[in-house]
């Protein structure tokens, strides 16, 4: 199966239609949404509605934002700049794309045999995961040979193989990584809408299960369009400003 991978659009409209357009050139079989669909970014509408519009084979697992946003989580974690966009987002979202995105279903889930996707952790959907310590208990307590998450916003592969765990930042514009059949892998494809690798270049990735090899990519899209889009929402203009520096 080819996998086409999203995660984290967080309503920033020009990035998800940039990496849309640049990845639909090419055929894929299903296509995995790793949550926060909403939440920072002025174009939540927009954005729920072409994830509704990658069906059929779609999977999807809900965010921290999502939750929030749809009021399944208080957001009582959140800090006041998110909390303010998550409360302006739900008065935002119509009636439909609410419901859409109060039934994103919670991680981890299985997509085919031998992998899940999940937002955060696969142990929890809120943890995030940085550091090799993070991967290690996951692989200890969760025996899925290939899992992609999200939360992070930072492009980045954790493979265990054998007993060598390993950990590193994927940069630069593309890339290729084949895994090995015998090795277990926690992958974070980057973020959509926010980046936050330094690169503010839109992250995404594809998946080939059959023949383990993933690949990433960075697409640059209008982010001038975006910042004009949140200040004129009258949104926190450091959710702006920080797109220009993927941080
Ligand atoms: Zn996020």
């Amino acid at each position: 199966m080819r996998y086409l991978i999203l995660s984290d659009m967080h309503a920033n409209w020009e990035a998800f239609e940039a990496v849309l357009r640049r990845a639909r050139r090419k055929r894929f079989d299903a296509v995995l949404v790793l949550g926060d669909l909403v939440g920072y970014g002025a174009a939540p509408n927009q954005v729920v509605e072409a994830v509704r519009d990658l069906g059929p084979r779609l999977h999807t697992v809900r965010g921290n934002h999502d939750k929030v946003v749809t009021g399944i989580d208080s957001g009582g974690n959140f800090n006041q700049t998110a909390l303010a966009a998550a409360q302006w987002t739900t008065g935002r979202l119509t009636p439909a794309n609410l419901r859409y995105v109060r039934s994103l279903p919670r991680g981890p889930v299985q997509v085919e045999e031998g992998l899940a996707i999940c937002h955060g952790s696969p142990l929890d959907e809120d943890t995030y995961v940085f550091s090799d310590v993070d991967a290690w208990e996951i692989f200890s307590r969760f025996q899925m040979p290939v899992t992609f998450f999200g939360h992070t916003h930072i492009p980045s592969l954790f493979w265990l193989e054998g007993r060598l765990l390993g950990v590193k930042a994927l940069r630069g514009t593309s890339g290729r990584i084949q895994l090995d059949p015998g090795g277990r892998y926690l992958i974070n494809p980057g973020s959509i809408g926010q980046p936050r690798d330094r690169d503010p270049r839109a992250s995404y990735m594809t998946y080939d299960s059959a023949k383990g090899i993933v690949r990433w990519y960075r697409v640059e899209y209008p982010i001038q369009e975006s910042q004009r889009r949140i200040r004129k929402a009258g949104l926190p203009h450091t959710l702006a400003d920080r797109l220009a520096f993927g941080a």
